[in-house]
């Protein structure tokens, strides 16, 4: 029997490529194998880093641990595939003044000082360029004489069609991606080490299978939720601004000076399909904002969430060759970087998995 590869990795979205990034960098043997399969959340997803989270203005989870070492991997993986794909950028926001933004502001004002720039200033001097938004509360007193001009900063934005294709065609060329469709539940073919497929042999085997994972039998009883997201890509002619601008919607650079306007959150769907009702509703986004805009194309995708909104990873206990890194919600792209090395490290050195994040927390010994 040959030596066997120390990893097999399921699925090549952010989680698995940047797995894959950390063993190639510290020069351990895998494979990838992904199938493509439709409605995966990486290729649809806008790339933003956004160290502030939602309408209730709070610090992204361990975001001064993760910025550096996600700005430091995706410089590293720039240089790999000989293409800048991290670009840092702001993004900025609009809206009418309310008590409840003092409120946050004040609240919140400690942890977010390093991150963010509120200004109040007197509505008459809007230079009509952005869309101003009622608020981002109900149910507060409006001060309609004055709006808010909120800038984020940095954010960064991650040049996703590029990665996506350039990544593919490194692991092409250097032999290490297998393209089928692995079946997770035939646990016989990989619950023992090593163990063999596709004609090679594996001691660890790696689910970074997205949304598709929550079936796998060593796994699905972890709390996994799926949130659909809707996009669109559109020529807009007389864009506004520079970096990124939120409001109902977001919208960001894209690929060949395309704008990316995203995104719908809906835990209840049907299906996965992209729907009339979002091309619709961002089409009447675009006309309130008075953009000449064409519409190029409509994405859809499943996020692999979590009940807890943290994501989840570690080894299984009793099948200890069989890890999982999952459950990455709106976050894959700057939670990916930092947590993929930590899951190895904890295979190789046992250093603690997070606490927060440890598939344990769910197993009952
Ligand atoms: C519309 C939208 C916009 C988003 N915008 C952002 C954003 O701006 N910033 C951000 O950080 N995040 C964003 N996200 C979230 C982000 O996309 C996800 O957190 C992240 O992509 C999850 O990556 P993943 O690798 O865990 O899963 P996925 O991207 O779903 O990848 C899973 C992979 O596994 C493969 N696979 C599954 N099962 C098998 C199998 N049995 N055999 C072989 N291959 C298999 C699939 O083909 C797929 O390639 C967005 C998501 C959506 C839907």
């Amino acid at each position: 029997m040959d030596e066997p590869i120390d990893y097999l990795i399921i699925g090549q979205g952010i989680s698995g490529m940047m797995l894959a990034f950390y063993l190639w960098e510290q020069k351990i043997s895998f494979k990838i194998c992904d199938a493509d399969l439709p409605f995966s959340a990486s290729p649809v997803a806008s790339g933003i880093i956004n160290p502030v989270t939602g309408r209730r203005l709070v610090k992204t989870w361990m975001i001064d641990e993760i910025l550096p070492i996600t700005f430091n991997t995706y410089s590293k993986l720039s240089n790999l595939l000989h293409k800048n794909i991290i670009y840092k950028t702001y993004l900025e926001q609009d809206f009418i003044a309310s008590t409840n933004i003092d409120n946050l502001v004040q609240k919140n004002t400690n942890q977010l000082t390093k991150y963010t720039d509120f200004k109040r200033l007197p509505l008459a001097s809007f230079d009509g360029n952005h869309h101003i938004e009622n608020s981002i509360h109900n149910n507060y007193k409006y001060d309609d004489s004055q709006y808010i001009k909120l800038k984020i900063s940095p954010c960064f934005l991650i040049d996703v069609p590029e990665l996506l294709a350039l990544w593919k065609t490194f692991v092409i060329n250097e032999n290490l991606l297998i393209t089928k469709n692995f079946p997770e539940h035939e646990t016989p073919l990989y619950q023992h080490t090593p163990f063999s497929y596709d004609s090679y042999n594996f001691k660890n085997i790696i689910f970074c299978s997205g949304f598709y994972g929550q079936l796998n039998p060593f796994f699905n009883h972890l709390p996994f939720t799926q949130i659909k997201g809707e996009a669109v890509i559109a020529n807009i002619q007389n864009v506004p601004f520079k970096g990124i601008y939120k409001s109902k919607y977001t919208m960001s650079a894209y690929k060949n000076s395309h704008y990316y306007i995203g995104t719908s959150y809906q835990r209840d769907f049907l299906n996965a399909e992209t729907s009339e009702t979002f091309l619709k509703n961002s089409q009447d986004f675009m006309i309130a904002r008075q953009l000449n805009s064409e519409i190029i194309e409509q994405l859809s995708g499943v996020r692999s969430g979590t009940t807890m909104r943290r994501p989840f990873m570690g080894w299984h206990p009793y099948f200890k060759h069989i890890g999982i890194m999952n459950g990455m919600g709106t976050k894959g792209y700057s939670l990916a970087p930092f947590l993929a090395p930590k899951l190895i490290q904890n295979k190789l050195e046992h250093t603690p998995i997070l606490k927060d994040v440890d598939i344990h927390n769910y197993f009952t010994f």
